[in-house]
């Protein structure tokens, strides 16, 4: 069993940024990044809003620089997946992942949130071959095609603005008749040519052969349904945070939210959380950021606490 001082699950802006200040706390952090570094900024084509990019930046490319600037001074970083965590017994936890079992003073967890799905008859079969929940990573496939976005939020208005570099038509497709999206964004799609909005709209259904060929529409308020013909739906109706793994070890809020207190420690002492995993609301790089350095230095003054208990004997490791 490899034993850590700490241990951050997720390697997104809260992630890197907790390695970063426990790095430099000489802590010598290990990160585990799940699947893919960086979470979904990563998968971001450009970050407008991050303080000191006054012409924006790459998603890639801040998250080389947040991974560089944290490996600098000591994290290490490796890519693996936690699939089991213990924290009933106090620390030190045990964490396994597919490859190894660790033991952890302390733990960061910033495991992010996922694109939530529609639940519709077809999403699933149609993944990868017309469905997508990234625009940046699939608009390229959509070339002089037609695609739906489904979603009135600020990621359906961004991910539809870029999908206007790439497909012939993008209608947004909303289910009231007023977008939730900020003004700025909305002036940019009202006025982008290429992007149209279907009002008062789900989607029932998706259906096609070997790729989406056209999905069923419903009008909330008439009830009516219609098909359209279309080669793409590209769906941003919200996130769920990524919780699971800790479902009965740590308490939750109804929808999976962890939840923190002002220092970002979760219920169990010596657990902290950071980012989206407990953040419904803000989901900024920025404040991602600030919250990835909060659970960090808390996390920092945990263990000198807990060591201090430590070289008096009130406490046994
Ligand atoms: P969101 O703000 O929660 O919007 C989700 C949208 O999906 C809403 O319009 C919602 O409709 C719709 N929706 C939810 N469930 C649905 C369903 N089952 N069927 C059809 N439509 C459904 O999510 P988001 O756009 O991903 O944004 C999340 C947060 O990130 C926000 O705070 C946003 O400001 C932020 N964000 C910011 C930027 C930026 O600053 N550039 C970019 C992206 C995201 P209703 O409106 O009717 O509820």
């Amino acid at each position: 069993m490899q034993q850590e001082k700490v241990i951050i699950i997720g390697s997104g802006p809260a992630g890197l940024t907790a390695a970063l200040y426990t790095a430099r706390a000489n802590l010598n952090p290990l990160v585990i990044t799940g699947n893919e570094i960086g979470g979904q900024v990563a998968i971001t084509y450009e970050v407008e809003n991050y303080p000191g990019f006054p012409e924006g930046i790459s998603g890639p490319e801040i998250v080389e620089r947040f991974r560089k600037q944290a490996e600098r001074f000591g994290a290490r970083v490796v890519q693996d997946m936690v699939e089991e965590v213990d924290f009933t017994t106090g620390s030190p936890f045990t964490l396994k992942t597919q490859e190894k079992t660790y033991l952890a003073e302390a733990v960061i967890i910033t495991t992010g949130a996922s694109p939530r799905r529609l639940g519709v008859p077809g999403e699933a079969d149609f993944v990868g071959r017309g469905v997508s929940y990234c625009a940046t990573c699939d608009g390229f496939f959509f070339r002089g095609k037609d695609v739906i976005v489904v979603g009135g939020g600020d990621s359906a208005l961004e991910e539809g603005i870029f999908l206007t570099r790439f497909a012939n038509s993008v209608q947004i497709v909303h289910r009231r008749d007023e977008l939730r999206a900020g003004q700025l964004l909305q002036k940019r799609a009202f006025s982008n040519e290429k992007i149209s909005f279907i009002w008062d709209t789900v989607v029932d259904e998706i259906a096609g052969s070997n790729s989406v060929e056209n999905v069923t529409l419903r009008n909330v308020k008439t009830g009516e349904t219609r098909p359209l013909k279309i080669d793409g739906v590209f769906v941003f109706i919200g996130h769920i945070p990524n919780s699971s793994l800790f479902r009965d070890q740590l308490e939750m809020d109804q929808r999976g939210y962890v939840i923190t207190d002002l220092i970002k420690q979760t219920n169990i002492p010596g657990v902290f959380a950071a980012g989206e995993i407990q953040d419904p609301l803000y989901r900024q790089v920025a404040t991602s950021v600030g919250q990835g350095c909060s659970a960090g230095m808390s996390a920092i003054r945990w263990l000198e606490e807990r060591e201090a208990l430590v070289a008096t004997g009130e406490l046994t490791r």
